[in-house]
């Protein structure tokens, strides 16, 4: 349904009495203008609201959604902006539900190892706050710094840590939520147990404000790990870096806490962003970035030093031992600047987000390759590759027109999206559907798509919440 009511001007005052003036932005077109994107790319993926709301507490959305309810207009949920699938972009304009008021740390418990928060926490500030506390927030989004928990939430984000740790649901154990119809309900809380009926939480884990509005969310912590180390391991080519992914977990013996992966075009513009040069970057075809957490110095050294043996025995070039934090954030930056890296040097850029098992990340990269070769375009990778999840980015060719650009770019994602599919992986891995995968998600998961659907039209009859996302 696409046939949305309007927003007059009695409505806008009912909101200012509701939120007090400075909470309600209309008619201001640079202000509306903010949000009307995330980093998916301003540029070819915006649409400007009619209103952005900041409330400050569950009580006001539930009254602001009871109202748009009733008059049939979109809700966008936001939280930083910083989602890269389209979320939080108002398609059919309506009103935006920012959510950085609510920035509250409502409670750390640590007895019931614990923390509660509000949707619109910086990522980071929770896990710093958490650390001083003795426990650990195990949620770790590469843009941990800038995304909100209640983002986090909304797209099961996923990140570095997801092998060790598993991604952002893992860690949820009870929300607090706005539903379509202005209700305020709670699933879950401070249990870790929970047999009683439908596991509704995980439905609304990854809904990207389809479903209602999170207001306040439970999330697990665990103790502290002692301490880490990094390794910088360089290989000649792909396939040897790739398919040591999992010798590594075997012969570690433990986990790793991550094992990124960034290919040999990503470490050249990388280092030239950062302005740092690592070993071997010139004849290295790629690289992995392993990190594993133990309780010492020794417990950390007998895995470097078994790990280390193993990968120089199946190609490595060579191992780098970063165990001190500015050699462990020198290996980091590259990786953790990637994206903004590629943007630096093509502002077109766009980033994909597959998944598949991870014996098939040989093969992806591979067809990626061709893909390239076929397109004569540039697609530098990066990832997660612990977890099988990776990020082609392909790069604006000079002799290609902007909205040439456009489709060109959509169509060569599309094509490793499928792929991806057809090898027992998936189209998202952490970056969600939004609007921009959504006919990706209905050709690879017809069925899923079809239950999904009928879950959110039951919830959400007058399709108000994020309209024209993932449906
Ligand atoms: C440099 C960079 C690195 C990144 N690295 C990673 C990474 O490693 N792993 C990863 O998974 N993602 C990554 N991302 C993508 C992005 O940061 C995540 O998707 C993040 O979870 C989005 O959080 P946000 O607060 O910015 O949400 P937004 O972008 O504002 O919104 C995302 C979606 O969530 C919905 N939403 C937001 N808040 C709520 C709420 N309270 N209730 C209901 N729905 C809500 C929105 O409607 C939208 O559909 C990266 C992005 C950038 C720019």
């Amino acid at each position: 349904m696409t046939d949305f009511g309007k927003i007059t001007s009695g409505i806008i005052e009912e909101f200012k009495r509701l939120l007090g003036n400075s909470a309600v932005i209309y008619e201001d077109k640079q202000a509306l203008e903010n949000y009307s994107s995330d980093e998916a790319g301003g540029k070819y993926y915006s649409h400007m609201p009619d209103l952005v709301l900041k409330p400050n507490n569950s009580k006001q959305i539930s009254e602001i959604v009871k109202i748009a309810n009733k008059e049939r207009i979109p809700i966008t949920p936001r939280g930083a902006g910083s989602g890269l699938a389209g979320g939080s972009v108002p398609l059919y304009g309506g009103i935006v539900i920012c959510l950085e008021r609510m920035n509250r740390i409502l409670e750390i418990d640590k007895t019931d190892l614990v923390a509660v928060v509000e949707p619109g926490v910086v990522t980071n500030d929770l896990c710093r706050k958490v650390a001083d506390t003795g426990l650990y927030y195990a949620g770790y989004p590469m843009s941990v710094e800038t995304s909100f928990v209640g983002g986090n939430v909304a797209t099961n984000a996923g990140g570095s840590k997801v092998i060790k740790y598993g991604n952002t649901g893992h860690h949820v154990l009870g929300i607090e939520a706005v539903l379509p119809n202005g209700e305020i309900i709670q699933f879950g809380g401070k249990r870790r147990k929970d047999s009683s009926g439908y596991d509704i939480k995980h439905l609304l884990v990854g809904s990207e404000g389809t479903l209602g509005i999170f207001t306040k969310i439970f999330l697990n912590l665990i103790p502290r790990p002692g301490k880490n180390v990094d390794l910088l391991v360089p290989f000649r080519s792909v396939d040897e870096a790739i398919s040591n992914v999992s010798t590594l977990i075997i012969e570690s013996k433990v986990l790793p806490t991550a094992i990124e992966y960034i290919d040999h075009l990503s470490i050249i513009l990388g280092s030239k962003y950062n302005n740092i040069e690592l070993p071997f970057q010139e004849e290295a075809g790629a690289y992995l970035i392993i990190q594993y957490e133990g309780q010492d110095k020794k417990e950390l050294e007998s895995i470097y030093e078994r790990v280390g043996d193993a990968l120089l025995n199946s190609g490595a070039l060579d191992v780098f031992v970063a165990d001190n934090r500015t050699n462990s954030e020198k290996i980091w930056r590259v990786r953790r600047n990637w994206l903004e890296a590629l943007k630096f040097f093509d502002p077109y850029v766009p980033t994909g987000d597959v998944v598949i098992p991870t014996s098939k990340i040989p093969q992806i990269v591979r067809f990626v390759k061709e893909i390239s070769k076929e397109y004569n375009v540039d697609i530098p990778i990066a990832g997660h590759a612990a977890d099988g999840n990776l990020h082609p980015a392909p790069m604006k060719p000079q002799n290609i027109s902007i909205p040439e650009w456009k489709v060109i770019s959509e169509e060569i994602l599309s094509r490793i999206a499928i792929k991806a599919a057809e090898l027992g992986g998936a189209v998202s891995g952490e970056h969600g559907i939004g609007f921009i995968k959504k006919e990706l998600l209905r050709k690879t998961k017809n069925l899923q798509y079809k239950i999904m659907k009928s879950i959110k039209v039951n919830i959400d009859p007058n399709n108000i919440m994020n309209p024209g996302k993932i449906f």
